[in-house]
């Protein structure tokens, strides 16, 4: 009967190799995290900036229709629909009348209604 002896006798230099890095597998996977990370996350906060900018634009536009009513019960007559009024006069707005943060444009009033003008479908305030 023959005697086979098994000996394991691991090579050290190439169990070190073996860990040094991160295998392709590895990486894969870390990738793939990555990647599930991103696509659950990015839309949240896309969504949530649009929403605050809206918010701003609605806060901007009550700050500027209540501007206009404390100037027309000031001077007693309305101002140009472009603010140009208002926004020289430095008491009401010293920094500046506040542009609308979604479209980058400036507020203009209704002629009619002498209310700042909202947003249209496109997302742009009306002219
Ligand atoms: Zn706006």
């Amino acid at each position: 009967m023959a005697v086979t002896a098994h000996v394991f006798r691991p090579s050290i230099g190439s169990t070190m190799n073996t860990r040094r890095a991160l295998s392709l597998l590895e990486m894969l996977a870390v990738a793939v995290i990555l990647g599930i990370i991103a696509v659950i996350i990015l839309p949240r906060v896309m969504t949530s900036s649009k929403v605050s900018k809206e918010k701003t634009c609605y806060s901007n536009r009550a700050e500027i229709n209540s501007a206009v009513e404390r100037y027309y019960l000031s001077k007693g007559v309305w101002p140009a629909n472009n603010l140009s009024n208002i926004r020289a006069d430095k008491s009401f707005f010293p920094e500046g009348i506040p542009t609308c943060p979604v479209s980058g444009r400036q507020y203009r009033l209704n002629r009619t209604t002498h209310r700042v003008i909202g947003h249209t479908n496109s997302g742009n305030h009306a002219l």
